[in-house]
């Protein structure tokens, strides 16, 4: 990672919690590592970026950010090798990314210098919460909230940037079932769904919970004005195998971007998986489901890198998928672990020492 000159205010923790956590039984974002960043922005300047230990903050009650859901975040995960290295995969992605959000929010760019060299204290100070072993990585949940005091619905001109980690394991351990979105939507045209912005996530929560009372897991979510397209899981991108075509949806304003995503679209290109960027109709999906040519769904997103699907509903009809030898979600997930965990060779520069 690039040095620079950058000083952070580093305050280190007096007592690491590392002993009382159980690294084979954790539940996903509920533990902190032992220390956090934060950097606000006040009369139109980033501060001086802060280390200092997890723990609780005060913000007044008429804060913007409770009222007006102005707030932006970023998923990422730190890994382990066998050498006891720690990497990063594509993190210029996601600091890219933070700020497209950010201007989506109105809210002022991060500097990059900052973004870098903060990941790269934690994780040297928080080095030992990286685990090794596959499914294993520090989550990285790096944010931005609104801090002006005052409840007029205007942008704010006060921002906190913070970044927590939370040690993780495997995400999913086991296939989902999923519902094809027919009343609900996600996004809109010209709205804010390719943005990591908090309210998408919050609006996603009743119409999930309702799935959840059927059985299914999570919806896939479909375009907004016809419903007929299916474009994201809602945390995660999807593909689909056809045959032994790997279909997905381009992205679009309703979409996010996903680095997973991407990144498996280029591992289909470099194994000769054949691979079609257009947008996937539910009918399409359906007619193969019934004669047999859907082979895979599986959703693609940092927190759970893959997980396959093993049905769904549409139009009040269930449609189990097949056992297939040889997923693709499999070989793609394994593909792009032993990348991130440094077992091979990374063609495309893909991974960068954390420090
Ligand atoms: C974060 C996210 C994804 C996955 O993106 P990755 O960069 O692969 O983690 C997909 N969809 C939505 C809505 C997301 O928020």
């Amino acid at each position: 990672m690039n040095n620079t000159d950058i000083q952070l205010d580093i305050t280190k923790t007096k007592q690491s919690k590392i002993d009382q956590v159980d690294f084979s039984n954790l539940k996903f974002g509920k533990v902190n590592a032992d220390h956090m960043m934060y950097c606000d922005y006040i009369d139109g300047k980033w501060q001086t970026p802060k280390i200092v230990p997890y723990g609780p903050m005060e913000f007044e009650p008429s804060a913007k950010v409770f009222h007006y859901g102005q707030a932006v975040f970023e998923g990422m995960k730190a890994f382990k090798d066998e050498n006891e290295q720690v990497w990063l995969f594509r993190p210029e992605q996601n600091f890219e990314r933070i700020n497209k959000s950010s201007k989506r929010m109105a809210i002022p760019e991060f500097p990059k210098d900052y973004f870098f060299e903060s990941l790269k204290t934690l994780l040297e100070l928080d080095k030992d919460w990286v685990k090794k072993g596959e499914g294993n990585s520090l989550y990285l949940r790096p944010f931005v909230i609104a801090t002006e005091n005052g409840v007029s619905a205007s942008e704010s001109d006060r921002y906190r940037f913070m970044i927590i980690t939370c040690p993780a394991q495997a995400y999913y351990n086991k296939p989902i079932k999923v519902i094809f979105a027919q009343e609900y939507s996600r996004a809109a045209d010209g709205g804010v769904g390719f943005a990591k912005a908090a309210g998408n996530y919050g609006a996603q929560f009743y119409p999930t919970k309702l799935a959840k009372a059927k059985g299914l897991d999570q919806i896939i979510w479909t375009d907004a004005s016809s419903h007929e397209y299916l474009e994201e899981a809602g945390t995660m991108n999807i593909f689909f195998r056809v045959g032994d075509k790997l279909l997905t949806s381009p992205t679009n304003d309703r979409i996010l971007d996903g680095v997973t995503r991407k990144s498996i679209i280029q591992l289909a290109k470099d194994n000769g998986v054949e691979v079609v960027v257009e947008k996937v109709s539910v009918k399409e999906i359906v007619n193969a489901a019934k004669n047999g040519e859907l082979k895979e769904i599986f959703g693609a997103g940092t927190a759970a890198t893959v997980v396959s699907v093993d049905g769904f509903e549409y139009d009040g009809t269930y449609y189990d998928l097949p056992t297939v030898d040889e997923p693709y979600g499999t070989f793609f997930k394994k593909a792009l672990q032993d990348i991130q965990y440094n077992k091979v060779e990374d063609p495309h520069g893909w991974t960068m020492k954390a420090f």
